[in-house]
């Protein structure tokens, strides 16, 4: 185990700059995320504290010694990938054993390590099976027994359960967190699903073209989001993005949005720039729908007229699209709500639910000061069914 430091971190491909000047720490037994699109260079982070790649600046520290000229193998790193490498002629136990066979332990105690493992993964009846006739999720997990068998200083996971179906990969999610738990090995994992990097880790770092973006735990990205982008990227269903203008006018209650006016509560307008422009933001667990003129008083929020374009049953919500002039907007509601295509309707945002975000630079002016509790039951809800 290790604490991981990156001081200023860069990587150039010829022209192409992947990583710039990223920097973090990684304490010693966390399990941490790297999140963001594809292409965002969460890889290419991840193989450079492997030692995989070289960085072209900064430097890398494993409990505060300078690791960049060191090669995995000395640095005991495991790495499981989304493919994973397993030999398919051979069994799982030979497999897993292969990387204690060639550090030439003696085979008792190399029985005794597989059985464990074994044991903690819920293969140790897969053993004696050859590892091209078993199921992706069975391969999965003896990639990841044979990666912790050495007992790594860091192990690293890029995408490691991308590739499954729904269910095992909400099961896996779980397995690896408890896993993780129980080793107490330094862990990084690269997604780009942020319902991962969620429920799994400690803390996460959000990456955006090379650009770390926040790192924190998942409650501060998701409640206390530095940009805009951040917010839109995590969270379950992504949040409500209003670009309103025309703030600075005389009537400082309501504000332009495309060619609607839209009425705002009496805090909006001091959050607005000097140009009279703002975005505001609502994750859709914050947002409620009501059929056209039965809202009542909504002096505290924003409420924009629509009409609803689909609802969509999700078992415990109902998730209501609705167009507002040139803008569409989601709200989860109760399940046992009804609306009917091109229903008429009022979208109504209380003010405790409202993001705002600088128009020019995206970056957060204030944060919603009630944060959502639908979304996070929504999150464990196909998880806890499965691990029944
Ligand atoms: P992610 O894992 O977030 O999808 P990567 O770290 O794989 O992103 O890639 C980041 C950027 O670096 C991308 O633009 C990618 O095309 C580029 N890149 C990654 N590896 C190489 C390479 N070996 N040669 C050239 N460009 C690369
Ligand atoms: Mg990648």
């Amino acid at each position: 185990m290790a604490s991981i430091t990156l001081q200023n971190i860069n990587k150039s491909y010829g022209l192409v700059q992947a990583v710039k000047d990223v920097s973090f720490e990684i304490a010693d037994g966390e399990f941490f995320g790297l999140l963001g699109p594809s292409g965002s260079g969460k890889t290419t982070v991840l193989r450079m504290l492997a030692g995989l790649e070289h960085p072209t600046g900064g430097s890398i520290l494993f409990d505060g010694r300078a690791v960049e000229d060191r090669s995995p193998q000395e640095r005991n790193i495991a790495m499981v990938f989304e493919s994973n490498a397993l030999y398919p002629h051979m069994s799982a136990r030979q497999n897993i054993s292969y990387p204690l066979k060639i550090a030439k332990l003696p085979a008792a105690q190399i029985a005794a390590k597989v059985g464990e493992v074994a044991q903690m993964l819920n293969i140790a009846h897969l053993l004696d099976r050859r590892a091209g006739q078993m199921s992706g999720g069975q391969q999965q997990r003896v990639a990841i027994a044979r990666a912790l068998v050495r007992q790594p200083n860091l192990l690293c996971l890029d995408e490691p359960i991308a590739h499954l179906d729904t269910l095992l990969r909400a099961r896996l999610r779980g397995e690896l967190k408890r896993l993780q738990r129980a080793l107490g090995t330094t862990s990084v994992i690269v997604t780009h699903d942020p319902i991962e990097a969620m429920t799994m880790t400690d803390r996460l770092a959000l990456m955006r073209d090379g650009v770390l973006q926040q790192v924190g735990t998942p409650d501060d990205i998701h409640n206390r989001p530095v940009n805009s982008f951040v917010a839109q990227f995590f969270g379950l269903h992504s949040i409500n993005l209003l670009p309103l203008s025309d703030l600075s006018g005389t009537d400082r209650h309501t504000a332009r949005m495309g060619e609607a006016e839209v009425a705002l509560p009496a805090s909006v307008p001091g959050d607005a720039g000097p140009d009279g422009r703002l975005v505001i933001g609502a994750r859709p667990s914050q947002v409620d729908v009501q059929r056209r003129g039965t809202a009542s008083d909504t002096r505290d929020a924003v409420r924009l007229s629509g009409r609803v374009y689909v609802a969509e049953q999700l078992g415990d919500a109902l998730l209501v699209t609705v167009q507002s002039g040139e803008t569409s907007l989601q709200a989860l509601v109760p399940h046992d709500r009804d609306f009917a295509i091109d229903e008429p309707v009022d979208v109504v945002i209380p003010d405790e639910a409202l993001f705002v975000f600088d128009a020019a630079t995206q970056a957060t002016r204030r944060f919603a000061r009630q944060t959502s509790t639908v979304s996070r039951a929504a999150i464990s809800g196909p998880e806890r069914l499965w691990v029944m």
